[in-house]
């Protein structure tokens, strides 16, 4: 397939970008719902503020958004001349789907509707001047990653996945399908890693270990680190507080901030980073096993 794009920082089909504000924009995915993507958002999303970046958090996952909770939002957005105000909390500019339609309403979401929404999101947003605004997105893929390719310029899209290989299938669905739209891909993170028992402190492979590792190697992609599954990051998730800003000095906390100073960096260079389209293209025609 030819690549008839530059690499690097993907550029809107749109005309206008609609979010000159932001410097750069980072997509979340993942293959399947459940794997914490969410949960890796918004502790990133707190990460980079905690470092002093000006941090912006959109949640597009418009099937499920329960960023709000994360962050410990509870209620929505002001508007100031017809524009909207995203709440903030930690540091972390957001704003979600969750606010706008009410949690009762069962929304069938048809691609022009998505459309609409994600547009006013950067339209009607006053986002203001931003280094990161990390978008959360759905599961899998979709409208919401298409249209989002069209309206913004994406400096990156991060795949969460867990390790094990039925997750880790997905991961190479998911990117091809930003390979398809020239979205340049700055790496992997695997959650729900391992387990550390709180008591005895002995160590458990739940989902098998490695495995994003290993994808991550398989593809050429940077591996940006791994989140071990613990009560506590779940427990932050639930009572809104971010386990990286409820116990800053967790090693669970540690391993959010270095992911976080890896995407720093990565995208300090942009355009060194991430995979060329077409190399990209080439590994994921290669099937690839996870030992
Ligand atoms: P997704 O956005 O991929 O659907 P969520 O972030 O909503 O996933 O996470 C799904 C559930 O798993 C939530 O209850 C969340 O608190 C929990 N969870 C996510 N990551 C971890 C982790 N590393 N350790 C423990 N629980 C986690």
């Amino acid at each position: 397939m030819a690549d008839e794009h530059a690499h690097g920082t993907q550029q809107p089909q749109g005309k206008d970008n609609l979010i000159p504000g932001v410097k750069h924009v980072v997509a979340i995915s993942s293959g399947k719902g459940g794997v914490g993507k969410s949960t890796v958002s918004s502790n990133l999303a707190c990460a980079l503020a905690l470092a002093g970046a000006k941090v912006g958090l959109l949640d597009a996952d418009l099937y499920g958004p329960n960023i709000p909770m994360m962050m410990g939002c509870t209620t929505g957005p002001e508007q100031k001349d017809g524009k909207i105000i995203p709440v903030e909390n930690y540091g972390v500019k957001l704003i979600s789907m969750a606010f706008l339609v009410p949690e009762e309403t069962a929304l069938v979401w048809r691609g022009p509707m998505v459309h609409q929404y994600l547009q006013a999101f950067f339209r009607d947003v006053l986002w203001g001047e931003l280094d990161y605004l990390l978008i959360d997105l759905p599961p899998g893929t979709g409208d919401v990653q298409l249209s989002l390719s069209q309206m913004v310029p994406l400096a990156g899209a991060i795949t969460v996945t867990t390790p094990q290989e039925v997750a880790l299938y997905d991961v190479r669905k998911g990117m091809a399908m930003f390979q398809k739209v020239n979205v340049p891909l700055l790496g992997i993170i695997e959650n729900m890693s391992h387990f550390v028992c709180g008591h005895c402190g002995e160590r458990t492979e739940i989902f098998s270990y490695g495995g994003g590792e290993r994808a991550a190697a398989k593809l050429d992609l940077p591996f940006l680190g791994r989140i071990p599954i613990d009560p506590a990051i779940r427990d932050g998730g639930d009572t809104g507080h971010p386990i990286v800003v409820a116990d800053p000095a967790s090693p669970q906390a540690e391993a959010f901030r270095d992911i976080a100073k890896k995407i720093m960096g990565a995208l300090s260079g942009t355009e060194k980073t991430g995979l060329s389209v077409d190399s990209l293209l080439k590994k994921i025609k290669q099937p690839f096993s996870t030992n």
